[in-house]
């Protein structure tokens, strides 16, 4: 085993990131027919930026957004990352927050002054039967964000990702292997869209929660694909051991890196083709 994986790192150009914990999964990458990739920090940079704020009633925008980067301090997503990053280039001062709690797929809350504040998604609002307000639709790429205070909407914020410049590249590589290329994402619906439409993906699952991930995968695998699948958080997890071959990327958590057949650490999508690609050809020969 240990001359293959030598061989296979530096086949990619010896990085140091890349970890093969179940080597009979690598081996089988000859059969991989779809491949799930998430988006955010792995088909997109997960660099969010602060595009817009918006206040319902009011509220100064800075006081609207220190509430909120004082809840995202507690948050690791990227969208907290680019909440709290925009708060400090504005030099606002935070507020204390008490009971913080995350839900996965879904957003954040904690109580600042007594007041309870959630910071959710788009499918969040819709499933408490809240309309979306106006200006909070876009055809841009953006990840937009809504504020709720003691349950009531009060304003949103809009963040914008940039598709990484190696994506496109690297899908067109797999797709000449004739693997089908999907992406599943927790973002909005048009987001979604705009990035698949832009990197010329088979298809596309949005507004997708984590458990559903792995429903996904489950799907694909009844219909007779042989799925791979990237992750890079504790939400992809499930997803990743139920693929059939479960690749975590990125800075990704332990937990992620836990349950995955092959880690990447110095991730980009090119070094996943290039992982498979060169597994095809490895094992292909063998057989
Ligand atoms: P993905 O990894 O595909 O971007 P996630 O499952 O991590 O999706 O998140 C899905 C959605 O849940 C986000 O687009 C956002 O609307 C909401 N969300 C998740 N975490 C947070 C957070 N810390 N603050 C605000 N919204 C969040
Ligand atoms: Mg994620």
């Amino acid at each position: 085993a240990v001359p293959l994986v030598v061989s296979i790192s530096t086949a990619l150009s010896a990085k140091n990131g890349l970890l093969v914990r179940n080597r009979t999964a690598f081996e089988n990458s000859r059969k991989i027919s779809a491949i799930v990739f998430d988006k955010t920090g792995t088909l997109t940079e997960g660099n969010f930026g602060v595009n817009r704020i918006e206040s319902l009633y009011g509220l100064p925008q800075n006081e609207l957004l220190s509430t909120v980067a004082a809840i995202e301090q507690h948050s690791e997503h990227p969208i907290a990352k680019g909440i709290v990053k925009e708060s400090k280039n504005r030099g606002l001062k935070l507020p204390r927050t008490s009971g913080f709690s995350a839900t996965k797929g879904r957003g954040v809350s904690a109580r600042v002054g007594g007041v309870i504040y959630q910071i959710v998604s788009p499918g969040y609002l819709e499933d408490q039967g809240l309309d979306l307000p106006e200006g909070a639709m876009t055809d841009q790429i953006e990840t937009i964000v809504f504020v709720l205070k003691e349950g009531e909407l009060i304003g949103f914020i809009a963040l914008a990702d940039q598709i990484r410049k190696e994506s496109k590249g690297a899908i067109a590589l797999l797709k000449e292997q004739g693997i089908k290329v999907l992406m599943a994402t927790g973002d909005n619906e048009q987001t979604a869209k705009a990035v698949a439409d832009e990197l010329g993906l088979d298809g596309y699952f949005s507004q997708v929660l984590p458990h559903q991930k792995s429903e996904l995968i489950e799907k694909l695998q009844s219909k007779g694909e042989y799925v791979a699948m990237t992750g890079d958080g504790v939400n992809d997890a499930p997803a990743l051991a139920k693929a059939d071959i479960g690749i975590a990327v990125g800075s990704g958590t332990d937990v992620a890196a836990e349950t995955a057949d092959i880690i990447l650490t110095e991730s980009s999508p090119e070094d996943i083709s290039r992982l498979i690609i060169f597994g095809r050809a490895t094992y292909n020969k063998m057989v």
